[in-house]
């Protein structure tokens, strides 16, 4: 099997039009590329639900505020190429910013799921999940795809789209795929490159304090969650600026909503975001109360 490669709006829509004439099921993984483990492990998510895989690679322009590694972020077509091949992906789409957005390289027209905007990674990213939304709104049309999987690394991402598709009655299922860490507990993100070989060290401590306050809230009756909750944010910021993380958030929240929690929600969130060198990490741990 030959992976066809698109770089054009009218190649990849005519390609998918073809399979949705025969019936095919299309599956779809949006991505900026640089392709890691925790990328591949989204096609392993996908594979049982279509007959025909396609992936995105688009670095999109609309997401990254001033300031942001939009110039530096890793391109590595060829080499994402490779994997794509290796694990029988059916399809590229790799436009360039001009073929998305044209000459003016922007859209007039933007998808806005306005709550969620200036919550957490949204309060820190002006008109990041605006960018998000509209590219993921325009990647749909093109591609109509029937399915397509998001990893839940990014799991303010996922809510913001899942919001979108519902809100728009958009005809697509969408799939959250579980978060791909490496042996030390670090979740795999292009933007770990950032960091050096001892600041590996320590970011892969983040993950363990969000499964300390997981625990602990869990062991937690409903009276005594709200102070628990709020001494367990506490503390575990002193403990990431202790260890040298700069955080911009740490928080529980409604799973669901990504509002704030209450002693009614059953599926919470722990979110984070902090800053380590030159990167800046995210990553959550979802799960249902025990009591
Ligand atoms: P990106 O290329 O960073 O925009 O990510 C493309 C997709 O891959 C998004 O749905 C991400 O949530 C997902 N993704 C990136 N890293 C991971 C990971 N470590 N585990 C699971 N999904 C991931």
């Amino acid at each position: 099997m030959t992976l066809e490669v698109h770089h054009t709006i009218a190649g990849i829509a005519a390609q998918t039009h073809e399979w949705r004439a025969q019936r095919l099921r299309i599956g779809f993984v949006p991505t900026m590329g640089n392709l890691h483990d925790g990328h591949i492990d989204l096609f392993r998510t996908l594979r049982p639900h279509c007959d025909r895989m396609v992936c995105s690679i688009f670095a999109n322009p609309l997401q990254f505020g001033e300031g942001e590694d939009f110039g530096m972020y890793p391109r590595t077509l060829e080499a994402d190429m490779e994997r794509l091949t290796e694990i029988e992906c059916d399809s590229l789409f790799a436009p360039s910013v001009d073929a998305m957005y044209g000459l003016l390289g922007m859209s007039h027209t933007k998808v806005s799921v306005k709550h969620m905007n200036n919550r957490y990674c949204g309060a820190f990213r002006e008109g990041h999940f605006i960018g998000v939304a509209t590219v993921v709104n325009k990647l749909f049309n093109i591609v109509l795809p029937h399915v397509a999987v998001f990893g839940e690394k990014d799991f303010q991402q996922l809510a913001v789209i899942r919001q979108m598709v519902s809100d728009l009655s958009m005809s697509v299922d969408i799939i959250g795929s579980p978060t791909y860490r490496d042996a030390s507990g670090l979740a795999l993100s292009s933007r770990n490159q950032y960091l050096t070989a001892d600041e590996k060290v320590v970011a892969a401590e983040l993950y363990k304090v969000l499964c300390d306050i997981r625990n602990k809230v869990n062991r937690a009756s409903d009276s005594e969650l709200e102070s628990t909750v709020s001494n367990l944010i506490a503390n575990g910021k002193a403990r990431l600026e202790e260890m040298g993380f700069r955080p911009d958030y740490l928080d529980v929240a409604n799973a669901l909503t990504l509002a704030p929690f209450s002693v009614d929600s059953r599926e919470l969130v722990v979110l984070v975001a902090a800053r380590l060198g030159k990167a800046r990490l995210i990553d959550n741990v979802h799960f249902v109360r025990e009591r």
